[in-house]
């Protein structure tokens, strides 16, 4: 789950992170008071949206002339004029996918001069096992760009899990971001102040892009990007309480009600699953034949009739499907099952378009039966590779 900026700062700040002043607001009547709370004479006008390079980004509204999504004002009437042409409007972002997302919250901050930018993030490191900061000198850009041309301006650092962000540890990151002075001692107070954030709240990301130093010669975090891990999301009412599902997609607030593995793609070919690993398989299979899924979904091993039910009416319910592959390898999960989710969805909503379903395991005959004896249009497919290419060729023709 994402939460926005200021929701992030807010976070730190309790943590005792360096963050600038700020009231987030819904409505351009709210710009003036909230300016007002500020010290100015320098302000920012932030989008809310959960998507990165909002700076960069483009308001389709508003003409190719326009400020983008993160703009500076010197003074409150700067504020309440640029409050009023953002909110309401669609901020198109290198992260937002050309339909871009709708500004609905704008934050106003404190506004800070800026020495230096630099970039700092905190991830599960998958190929070392262990949580690792990542940080570089050249903050408040593309860090997929840095890591692809300059590489060697990156450390990553993993953090031994038992020993926590140790001055060591913390030493190093100083001298890769090269801190001195001020700076530096804002910078052994910050990280280990991160790191507990991160694992206190069951972070999965924490990304600061750009963490500055200011012309004071102090460090402070001006943009914060957090993810969480789902899964231990259950003992975080707090931050289950900063969910926005205007920022979600419906599709997956829907199978989050039932419990679905559940990810919306751009492709066409709508995938039910069982297994997070064969439903991976099954999504590269359809991409080797030259299609593309437009889901990933894993219905798991004990699910019900309705469950399934549930997850087919949100495949067939996505306007961009063409074409369903049903893929179920029967161990724990019963094929019986599975076919009369199937039917009974179709039941219900109706099948516009072709359909493969390849059932293999546990009740497999009883299975076949049952969408054999249902009337329904299927085409039967004998293993993963059949089942691919023959909804590819349904789909495409
Ligand atoms: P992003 O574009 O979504 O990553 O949004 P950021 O919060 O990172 O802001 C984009 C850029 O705006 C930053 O890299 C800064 O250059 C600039 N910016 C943001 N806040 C301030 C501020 O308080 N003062 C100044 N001078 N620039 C800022
Ligand atoms: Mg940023």
């Amino acid at each position: 789950m994402n939460i926005h900026e200021y929701q992030a700062k807010a976070l730190l700040k309790e943590f005792g992170a360096p963050v600038a002043s700020g009231v987030p607001i819904f409505s351009a009547d709210e710009a003036e008071a909230a300016a007002k709370k500020l010290p100015g004479p320098l302000y920012v006008v932030k989008s809310q949206i959960h998507a990165g390079g909002r700076g960069k980004g483009k308001f389709t509204e508003l003409g190719p002339d326009a400020k983008g999504g993160v703009r500076l004002a010197k003074s409150i009437e700067e504020v309440v004029a640029n409050s009023a042409e953002m909110l309401g409007n669609t901020l198109v972002t290198k992260q937002t996918g050309a339909a871009g997302k709708v500004v609905n919250r704008l934050y106003i901050e404190d506004g800070a001069d800026i020495d230096r930018e630099l970039y700092l993030s905190i991830l599960v490191d998958r190929t070392v096992g262990q949580v690792a900061f990542v940080v570089s000198t050249e903050g408040g850009m593309d860090i997929e760009e840095v890591a692809a041309s300059t590489p060697e301006k990156i450390l990553t650092l993993p953090i031994d899990p038992d020993a926590g962000v140790t001055d060591a540890a913390a030493t190093r990151l100083c001298d890769a971001l090269e801190l001195t002075g001020d700076a530096r001692e804002d910078g052994m107070k910050l990280f280990p102040i991160l790191y507990k954030a991160f694992t206190e709240k069951d972070m999965s990301l924490l990304e600061i892009n750009p963490l500055i130093v200011m012309t004071d010669g102090h460090v402070r975090v001006l943009d914060a990007k957090v993810s969480f891990d789902g899964n231990a999301l259950f003992r975080h009412d707090d931050i289950m309480a900063l969910r926005d599902k205007s920022e979600e997609d419906e599709k997956e607030i829907e199978a989050s009600k039932f419990d679905l593995a559940y990810v919306a793609l751009d492709g066409d070919i709508g995938c039910m699953v069982n297994g997070a690993g064969l439903a991976m398989a099954t999504m590269d299979i359809i991409k080797l034949y030259g299609a593309e899924p437009a889901n990933f979904l894993d219905v798991g091993g004990g699910a019900s009739k309705e469950k399934v039910t549930a997850a087919f009416k949100i495949i067939t319910a996505d306007p961009n499907v063409k074409g369903i592959l049903v893929n179920i390898f029967g161990g724990i999960m019963r094929c019986d099952v599975i076919a009369e989710g199937v039917v009974s969805a179709v039941k219900e909503v109706g099948l516009k378009v072709p359909l493969v379903v390849r059932l293999e395991g546990t009740n497999v005959e009883l299975g076949k039966k049952i969408i054999n004896e249902s009337g329904l249009n299927v085409i039967a497919a004998d293993d993963l590779d059949d089942a691919a290419q023959k909804i590819v060729k349904a789909v495409k023709g």
